[in-house]
């Protein structure tokens, strides 16, 4: 009679040896294949075109140690944002990156429509929430449109500025709410900024536009796109590290909204 290896052993073994769950994405102008770790998408394998599947196990496999890493900060992420989350509404707003620390007030205000309306007195710094105000969520996303349109144009006159200055021409801008991204630039040279960007420090900020105004001559991160940078930007590796840390300026509401 053989002696069967213990049950436990195996199945441990057999843990070990899966594979992390993910998802494929075909992607036309993918050139070769990517990783990339989202909370929204989890773990995806971004393919190009006519790439043989069957491959994709393997790469996924040879990625494992990048993949648990990665992993394992998104979650230290996620756990660091719901202790700092606050439960009821913010009163302040601190945009670094205009030098402007906004205060916020909330007025009850029994209204048909169950509307919030934002009333701006920039002399004071201060914003008067009106409305529902005990409608936190409707709070909040209110806030957060304001919070995009001060970035559409606070961002918009930057990006023309530095662009102009770099001699580095785009086609345009637009603000977005990514969780895991500050910007991107495409193909056709449309830049994407987060508007999040708001509470970093103005440096950073301008590091960042520079860094997408640079992906428009080259789309990767090669020596000569770091080059293109460290032209304009010398301390760009300072600035590009600090932003690894830069999300524990945002507010935790902000991230964890589902809006
Ligand atoms: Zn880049």
């Amino acid at each position: 009679m053989t002696s069967p290896q213990p049950r436990s052993k195996i199945s441990l073994k057999s843990v070990n040896d899966e594979l992390p769950e993910y998802t494929v994405r075909v992607s036309d102008r993918a050139k070769c294949v990517r990783l990339s770790i989202s909370v929204e998408d989890g773990l995806e394998v971004v393919i190009p075109v006519n790439y043989d599947h069957k491959k994709i196990p393997e790469i996924v496999q040879k990625k494992r140690a990048w993949i648990v890493r990665n992993q394992l900060k998104l979650a230290q992420r996620e756990a660091f944002l719901q202790s700092q989350a606050p439960h009821e509404l913010p009163d302040r707003l601190n945009l670094r990156s205009l030098g402007e620390e906004w205060h916020i007030e909330y007025q009850q205000i029994a209204t048909k429509s169950r509307a919030i309306t934002i009333q701006e007195s920039k002399a004071q710094l201060q914003l008067t929430v009106k409305g529902d105000i005990n409608d936190v969520e409707a709070c909040k996303f209110f806030l957060k449109q304001w919070l995009i349109q001060k970035a559409d144009r606070h961002f918009s006159e930057c990006l023309h500025n530095i662009s102009h200055r770099a001699k580095l021409p785009y086609r345009a801008m637009t603000v977005r709410s990514q969780k895991t991204l500050w910007g991107s630039c495409s193909r056709d040279r449309n830049i994407s900024l987060n508007y999040k960007l708001l509470f970093l420090e103005a440096a950073v900020v301008e590091y960042v536009l520079l860094h997408e105004l640079c992906h428009t001559v080259h789309m990767n991160h090669s020596d000569k796109f770091w080059n293109l940078v460290s032209k304009f930007e010398p301390n760009y590796k300072i600035l590009d590290k600090s932003l690894n840390q830069a999300w524990k300026l945002v507010p935790a509401w902000l991230d964890l909204q589902a809006l």
